[in-house]
């Protein structure tokens, strides 16, 4: 049988070292570390809880490149998150923290861009967070680094500058749900797929940003993701 539309286009992401990660789902995690979870008005002990963005949401930038992406409709309050990401590389459910490692096929540092307003009103209203966290073009990352390059991660600086100005400053060792357990807490909800990453959540310092603006998010080992608002 013939498709009766065309098929959406496949989001490939860079490889650093070659090749291209397909992407499945994009998972996000919300306050998981404790600077932040007290900016947002929690008290850092809840446990995980997760969200989703469309898969074409991914915004693929090569290191040493600059990405674009546009001032979204709707909001007079979009935000930047500088979050480390998590590719799975094998699918699987109730896969436990012990084994959790051997699900990941690398990392990669993305941006968890936000229409703040839009997903505060929808918190008042209880009502879902889509909007103002799902829409097109939220979710820049760089490149993902194969495990096999860089070991198991636990540790390395965090940091997102806008404009050349420290604005996020701490380190993925700051987790409060450190990845194995995420990896364990979310597939107990969904069954993992290889091509599905997880953002693991933010450190404090979020805010604004308008069209002109430069972001530029680093963590140890994962390089430098760089991407204008425009
Ligand atoms: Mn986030």
């Amino acid at each position: 049988m013939s498709l009766v539309i065309p098929a959406p286009a496949p989001v490939h992401l860079p490889v650093a070292g070659g090749g291209l990660f397909p992407v499945h789902r994009i998972y996000c995690v919300g306050r998981n570390y404790v600077d932040h979870a007290k900016e947002m008005g929690g008290d850092g002990r809840e446990p995980p809880f997760f969200f989703l963005k469309p898969a074409d949401a991914a915004v693929p930038v090569a290191e040493g490149q600059t990405g674009t992406i546009p001032y979204p409709s709707l909001t007079r309050d979009f935000h930047y998150e500088i979050e480390w990401v998590v590719a799975i590389g094998k699918g699987g459910s109730n896969i436990s923290a012990a084994d959790a490692v051997n699900h990941i096929y690398g990392y990669a540092v993305g941006l968890d861009m936000t229409r703040r307003d839009l997903q505060s009103d929808m918190k008042k209203a209880g009502r879902p967070w889509s909007i103002g966290k799902g829409f097109d073009h939220s979710a820049p990352i760089g490149p993902i680094h194969p495990r096999t390059a860089t070991g198991e991660m636990h540790k390395g600086a965090i940091t997102l500058k806008v404009n050349g100005q420290m604005r996020q400053n701490s380190d993925v060792s700051m987790l409060i749900w450190n990845v194995s357990e995420t990896i364990e807490q979310l597939s107990k909800g969904w069954t993992l797929q290889p091509g599905d990453l997880i953002y693991t959540g933010t450190p404090a310092g979020i805010g604004p940003v308008v069209p002109g603006d430069v972001m530029e998010g680093a963590i140890d080992g994962l390089g430098t993701l760089r991407v204008a608002v425009v």
